[in-house]
This record gives structure tokens, C-alpha cells and sequence, in this order.
């Protein structure tokens, strides 16, 4: 493979600080070991030096994962050929609409259309960061270095060979080193959900038109109770399934989405919803302490994180059969810990469809009850 496209901040780096040697010298463990560190602490701030081991990455990122995370769709058309629409930015032809073709077995891509194998200068396929450099017009190395961070990130799924290299239990999900950028808060479907411009501004959230998984859907950024970033969700338009995106590897049970937010506000009572839209829709009615299950089951962990910050909790969780028995369980757990109170929503209703009114009113009937001695 040549190594095109080098940008002129890495072209003067010694060539042992970003490939392996094969041969076990001394320096490249030590180079690796210091620019992992670096990375570590300068999060994305790209260093000079900063390590990337091409191999070890490739054997991590299948071609097939790698379409999946661009939402390439191909129809198989032999034993081990997948063809269908190219997918580059290169491709301007309008007529070659059955050019791209893959191999999953050799990892490999390429497409035979003229216009498109002119515009990447002759190069007719490649590799996964052939792929990759192409679609995000970077360097092979950026490439790399993107994939790389995406797998640290578990913004990619991690190819399992079938022999080895289980995927690694993550006990936390880690904040994000990047933020999506570009992001419209006044996108059409945002203002059809009754998001106030301001609102979906609050929250970060709005219509993502950049590359990756997220592209084309609304994004919401999740933070943990520390107020750290640490996903994406990626709610879809109209009715593409699935209706909701997160990152593989990501661990909804172990997040509440906006508590940090709800810890913030200073109120002793939480008022709990399940979904982003409810939270959305809650806060907009002037309760900012209100923090969504992004389900409708109460894990262990969050419940602790309920119990370790509020002193009453308000549950107002969706009125259909899901919704109901995920109340009834958690009454259960959260009882033990804190006051519980709860919201009866009209039957098959949920708070993301109520105004603000309707929602003052529910929440202020009880807000009088809350105020009475027998506890
Ligand atoms: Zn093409």
C-alpha cells in the first residue's frame, strides 16, 4: 500500500513514531507508550506524533462495519461480491448506479466507474482507510487515527474474528474526545416535536448532516451525572428504523439522560420520564429538574443514582402497558430509598405529547400534595 496524502505536519515525524517495526526494535513500544499518554491527556488535540498502529486497527474495522457506519447498503451478487451504489464523494457519475462492489473476505472495495476512479487519481479500490480517507477527504493516517478513536470511543463495533479477541466488557462509558459540529436547531422535525429553538439549543440538540452513523437523523448529546459527554443518540426522521441510534458499546443502564442537569437545579425532587422528548417537553414547562430512563426500565445503577442525589423522586413515565409496569417496578425499587409519587397520565398518553399547561397542571396538583405533613 503507498502512503499518499500526508499532511505536511506529519510528513517530518520519524516514520518509526507511527508504524510498528516489525522487528521488536527498542523505540517504537516507547513511542507508543509516550503519544498514548499525550492522548490521554490532550483528548483530541492532535499531536505531531501521536501513534497509530495501521494493523493492529485493520484487523479491529471490518469493511462491513465500516459501510454499516456510513449506512451503505449493498445486494450480494456472487459467493463473496456485494455491489451496489458508490458511496464516495469521488462518485459524481449519475448513470453507474451498480459500480461500487466489496469483498468482506479480503476486506477490500472498488469502484469501476471512470469519472469516480479518475477523481481519486487512478485508484480504482482499496482498504478500509482507502475507505474511509476518501469519504472524510483525510489522509490515510487520519484515517487510521479516526478509526482508531472511533473503536476507543465505541462509536464503532469491534470486528470479532471468529477465532479470538473477544470484545472488551467496558464497565464505563467514556467521555467522548470530540463534539458533533453543524448542528441545525431549528430543523423542521425538531419544531415538530414542540421544541422551542431555544429549548433544542438548551440541549444541544438538532438535524446532523455530517458523515457517520448520525448522519441524516437528530442528534442529542447524552452526559453522565458528572456532566461529561459520553454519546451520541440519534433519533431518525420520518420512519427509517431503527428509530434510535446510540454508539455500540455504549451502556444506557449506567446514564440518566440530563440528571447532571437535574443535579444542578438544586431541587430535591426528580421528576422521571422515559424518553428525550418527554425530558425535553418537562423542562420547557419550567422544571429543569427532570432526567429520562431512555427506556422504560429502571436499572440498579440508576436507581442509585436516583437515591444518591434526590430526596423524592415523581414518576411520570408513559401510560401504556410498558410504562405502567415499569412504574409499578419502580415504586418498588426507589420506595426503599426515597419518596415516590406518581403521575397518572391520560390512558395511552405520554408527557412528550402535553403542552406546558397540561403539564403544570399535573405536576402542580401534585406539587400541593407534596406540601401535606403525612409522609
Ligand atoms: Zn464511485
Amino acid at each position: 500500500m503507498r502512503l499518499r496524502g500526508w499532511c505536511e505536519r506529519f510528513r517530518k515525524a520519524p516514520r518509526t513514531a507511527y508504524r510498528r517495526s516489525d522487528s521488536g526494535r527498542s523505540h517504537s513500544p516507547t513511542a507508543s507508550k509516550r503519544t498514548r499518554s499525550d492522548r490521554a491527556d490532550k483528548g483530541n488535540e492532535m499531536m505531531p506524533a501521536e501513534w497509530v498502529d495501521f494493523k493492529s486497527v485493520k484487523a479491529k474495522v471490518s469493511m462491513e462495519t465500516v459501510l454499516s457506519h456510513y449506512d451503505v447498503r449493498l445486494r450480494r451478487v456472487g459467493a463473496d461480491e456485494f455491489r451496489g451504489k458508490c458511496p464516495l464523494p469521488t462518485h459524481s457519475s449519475s448513470r453507474s448506479n451498480d459500480s461500487f462492489s466489496v469483498s468482506f473476505a479480503r476486506n477490500a472495495w472498488s469502484c469501476q466507474s471512470a469519472s469516480c476512479i479518475a477523481a481519486r487519481s487512478g485508484r480504482v479500490g482499496g482498504n478500509v482507510f482507502d475507505f474511509v480517507a476518501e469519504m472524510e477527504r483525510c489522509s490515510l493516517r487520519e484515517a487510521a487515527l479516526r478509526l482508531d478513536r472511533s473503536l476507543t470511543e465505541h462509536l464503532l463495533p469491534l470486528t470479532t474474528p471468529g477465532n479470538k479477541e473477544p470484545v472488551p466488557d467496558t464497565p464505563e462509558n467514556r467521555p467522548l474526545s470530540f463534539t458533533l459540529r453543524n448542528i441545525d436547531h431549528q430543523h423542521s422535525y425538531v419544531i415538530s416535536r414542540g421544541l422551542s429553538e431555544q429549548t433544542a439549543r438548551y440541549f444541544g440538540v438538532g438535524y446532523y448532516d455530517g458523515n457517520g452513523f448520525l448522519r441524516g437523523r437528530v442528534v442529542i448529546p447524552i452526559h453522565n451525572e458528572h456532566g461529561d459527554l459520553v454519546a451520541y443518540s440519534g433519533r431518525a426522521i420520518g420512519q427509517t428504523e431503527p428509530k434510535y441510534r446510540l454508539p455500540a458499546g455504549f451502556r444506557k443502564s449506567h446514564v440518566l439522560f440530563n440528571l447532571h442537569r437535574a443535579i444542578q437545579s438544586r431541587d430535591c425532587t426528580l421528576i422521571l420520564v422515559e424518553g428525550f422528548f418527554d425530558t425535553f417537553k418537562i423542562h420547557q414547562a419550567g422544571h429543569p429538574n427532570v432526567a429520562a430512563l431512555m427506556g422504560s426500565k429502571l436499572s440498579d445503577r440508576q436507581a442509585e443514582l436516583i437515591g444518591s442525589h434526590f430526596d423524592q423522586v415523581i414518576l411520570m413515565l408513559d401510560a401504556d402497558e410498558a410504562g405502567k409496569s415499569a412504574t409499578a417496578a419502580a415504586v418498588t425499587t426507589l420506595s426503599s430509598m426515597i419518596r415516590v409519587q406518581i403521575v397518572e397520565l391520560a390512558p395511552g398518553s405520554q408527557p412528550d405529547q402535553l403542552a406546558s399547561k397540561e403539564i403544570n397542571q399535573l405536576l402542580g396538583g401534585l406539587a400541593h400534595d407534596l406540601s401535606s405533613p403525612d409522609r
